[in-house]
């Protein structure tokens, strides 16, 4: 077992068995306005991720979440700009890799399901087209269209859409929000990757048609025992579907572990706070806001970035940055006073 790092590991023995597909080292991610000024907008990320599980990672907009994924992908453009760190997967760091290699992995071993419900989506191009292309790309013959049809019908039919077929020839206009979410899931799997990273899946969804994309990515991780990235700001969300869970601010992540542990007894201040801002079945009084608003990128506080909002913040905690520690098996925190902080009560 690794107890402390300068980069993560949520090794034990008990994982020793599984085949790691991905592993992010100390990724770091800034962007450059018109002055020069860096933006630190991700900042020595790490995490390892083994066959069949899913990490979900929650945080506020603008924590660099969604920046996470694009990196992974390496698909940051100026004026963002990897700094540094490195990401294996299945083995092969592929910030080494050169374009057209990195290009034969996106989209065919690993999926991404972009944020909003068309994302990624020509308007101008019909389901067939957009459904097919992942597939088109990296065939490697060049499929006759009836063959591309029939796999596009097949698969938006996997993902549950009434008449696939007519679904096929349908524009993303012509959708529901919904349907547009599930041709973009089904799209990502097309090529039955090893890892799909959905970012915001079921947002700006009503109840009912998240639910339903809820219970897909479920079925979808149960069928091909897929490894996810799951990044929502939804604590409901992240629950249901993952084993682990990362709490990221100002482009840190400041506690990480399995599930179990982050919802029954979360350790930084951060997390508990939106524990307690969140609404519960149990009933407990008003919600309880984190004083203050995120801090600027171009200006984080020093030491802890969350100080200036933490009510069990000492000196030591605005000079230096803590790193995550073992807090307990599989769960780790960033925090000065992890110890002293009282234990949040869950009650769902
Ligand atoms: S390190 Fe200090 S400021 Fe940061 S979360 Fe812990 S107690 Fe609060």
């Amino acid at each position: 077992m690794v107890k402390s790092f300068g980069w993560i590991s949520l090794v034990d023995d008990s994982k020793a068995e599984k085949e790691l597909i991905l592993e992010v080292k100390d990724l770091r991610t800034y962007i450059y306005d018109e002055d020069e000024i860096v933006l630190k907008i991700l900042e020595g990320i790490n995490f390892k991720l083994y066959k069949g599980e899913t990490l979900g990672i929650l945080g506020p907009s603008g924590v660099g979440k969604s920046l996470l994924a694009l990196s992974i992908l390496k698909l940051i453009k100026w004026p963002g700009k990897i700094e540094g760190g490195e990401v294996f997967f299945k083995g092969t760091n592929l910030f080494k890799l050169d374009e057209e290699s990195f290009d034969d992995l996106r989209g065919k071993e690993i999926g991404l399901v972009m944020q909003n419900t068309t994302g990624g989506m020509d308007p101008l191009r019909d389901m067939t087209y957009t459904t097919g292309q992942p597939y088109k790309v990296h065939a490697e013959d060049e499929p006759v269209k009836a063959e591309i049809k029939a796999l596009v019908v097949s698969q938006l039919g996997k993902v549950s859409l009434p008449q696939p077929t007519e679904t096929s020839d349908k524009y993303a206009h012509q959708m529901s929000g919904g349907e547009n979410q599930r041709v973009k899931i089904a799209t990502a799997l097309m090529n039955n990757p090893t890892l799909l990273i959905a970012d915001e899946p079921v947002s700006n969804l009503d109840t009912t048609v998240a639910r339903m994309i809820m219970n897909l990515l479920a079925d979808m991780k149960e069928k091909f025992n897929l490894t996810m990235i799951l990044i929502a700001h939804n604590l409901g969300v992240i629950a249901e579907l993952s084993d682990k869970v990362a709490i990221m601010y100002a482009g840190k992540i400041i506690e990480i572990g399995d599930v179990e542990a982050m919802y029954y007894n979360p350790r930084h201040p951060f997390t508990q706070g939106l524990f307690f801002a969140s609404p519960s079945i149990a009933p407990r009084g008003k919600l309880k806001p984190i004083p203050g608003v995120e801090p600027d990128p171009r200006k984080y506080p020093t030491g802890c970035h969350f100080h200036p909002r933490c009510e069990y913040a000492i000196e030591k905690c605005s000079i230096d940055q803590p790193s995550l520690e073992e807090n307990e098996k599989n769960h780790f925190v960033a925090c000065w006073r992890t110890k002293d902080i009282p234990k949040y009560e869950a009650d769902f």
